[in-house]
């Protein structure tokens, strides 16, 4: 008998249907003789519609309110949850994240896990029950209701996992599990069968929204093994743990691992560029000190070779930081004698992932061969021991990715055919 945590995300309890079927699946699987602890989203959109009803009412709503009312959208799932699991003679009980002792730090809307106690999750399990717990959600060591982020029941489903060693954490989520790349820019997307941690990590760093990069890390951390599979069609999809797992094949079947296992894109980040940086000990400190007090998360930086003492640096961050970034940055280049700062939210960022790179030399001056020939500039260049990421212009987004996947032999031989769920 084994010890599974599935975590159901907004879209696959978006509404009761979707519910009782949730309930049918825990039914099935608590039949077939597991012990079952379910994490929940709140349903559908709404977390969006709570963030909206804030902002009707303040245009600086508190953080500790903030969190007792995005908790109460995961609140509504789990008790309509355990009621249809009622409904299909299920036994189980809901319970909130302080209830079942997920301790946090005191950062409201944003908080780390520090703890699980779990005391009642082990009670309902050791009664026969399942059960069910909000996602998202802990109290802080001040005893205050916190919430772990955007995505964050991701992070809660991996943090029960971890702290009840179960077998096993399947996501379900609106997609059959991970894939070469989006399926919507590139038909010819594999779904893929078994990911490392690492390769996961670089992949949700690179934009990839299919699990939340904290949940990954902590899966990484505690060896935990991740399955995202769909709550729609229910078919085995994609497996992230650092050991093969006996249900899955190699990254495609295949005996030998393909070096690359996908192109990650990103559309959502701006590019801001500090024109004549004096080329003197501290100018990048002075730069980026105050972006990171500011709270922008910066990711790819570029400085050039100084030419007469001075040098342009350009950095790209997430557009929604932009405007804050550039008011940050213009004040910093006056008190430097730095020059003008300009930005660019027309771009995208695309990166090749793959464990296989370790140990195959010349897969960056093959990617960059095959933007050449497709007419693709490259704007800026970084790179990890497992991926290498280019800035492109963004109209050229969807000719570099397509071409890349071909390039690095991904393509599945066939259209990916179901249907798509909405962009995120
Ligand atoms: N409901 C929360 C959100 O939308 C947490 C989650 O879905 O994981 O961010
Ligand atoms: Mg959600």
């Amino acid at each position: 008998m084994a010890l599974i945590v599935q975590k159901y995300g907004g879209t696959s309890v978006a509404d009761p249907e979707r519910m009782r079927r949730v309930a049918r699946h825990v039914a099935d699987a608590r039949a077939a003789g597991d012990d079952l602890v379910v994490v929940v989203s709140a349903m559908g959109k709404a977390t969006d519609n709570l963030i909206e009803l804030a902002r009707q009412v303040s245009a600086d709503p508190p953080g500790r309110e903030m969190d007792m009312l995005l908790t109460t959208g995961e609140r509504i799932s789990m008790s309509l949850l355990c009621m249809a699991l009622h409904d299909a003679g299920v036994e189980a009980v809901s319970f909130t994240g302080s209830q079942v002792g997920i301790i946090t730090d005191t950062s409201h809307t944003r908080a780390k896990i520090l703890e699980v106690r779990g005391d009642r999750v082990r009670e309902a399990l050791a009664a026969g029950k399942v059960a069910v717990v909000a996602g998202f959600q802990g109290v802080s060591v001040d005893r205050e209701i916190t919430t772990l982020g955007r995505g964050g029941s991701d992070t809660t489903a991996v943090a029960l996992a971890a702290a009840f060693r179960a077998d096993a954490c399947e996501i379900y989520t609106d997609v059959t599990g991970v894939f070469s790349a989006d399926p919507r820019l590139v038909p010819q997307a594999r779904k893929l069968a078994w990911l490392q941690f690492d390769e996961m990590l670089e992949m949700a760093g690179a934009g990839s929204k299919v699990l939340a990069l904290r949940a990954v890390e902590f899966a990484r951390n505690h060896q935990v093994p991740i399955h995202v599979r769909s709550s729609f069609t229910w078919e085995p999809g994609t497996w992230v743990s650092d050991e093969r797992p006996a249900g899955a094949m190699g990254k495609d079947g295949a005996m030998e691992e393909p070096v690359i296992s996908g192109v990650v894109h990103d559309a959502s980040e701006s590019k801001v560029t500090v024109q004549s940086v004096p080329d003197r000990p501290g100018v990048s400190a002075a730069i980026f000190e105050p972006l990171a007090a500011g709270g922008v998360n910066v990711d790819m930086i570029v400085q050039n070779t100084s030419t007469a003492g001075t040098t342009d640096v350009s950095f790209t961050c997430p557009t929604a930081d932009l405007a804050r970034a550039e008011r940050i940055v213009r004040d910093v280049a006056a008190s430097i004698g730095a020059g003008a700062v300009t930005h660019d939210d027309g771009i995208a960022k695309i990166s090749l992932v793959g464990a296989g790179m370790k140990s195959s030399p010349g897969i960056a001056a093959r990617m960059f061969r095959v933007l050449a020939d497709h007419g693709v500039n490259i704007e800026m260049i970084s790179t990890s021991t497992i991926r290498i990421s280019v800035v492109v212009a963004a109209p050229m987004l969807e000719t570099a990715v397509r071409a890349l996947h071909t390039a690095f032999d991904l393509d599945s031989g066939s259209d990916y055919s179901a249907p798509l769920p909405e962009r995120k």
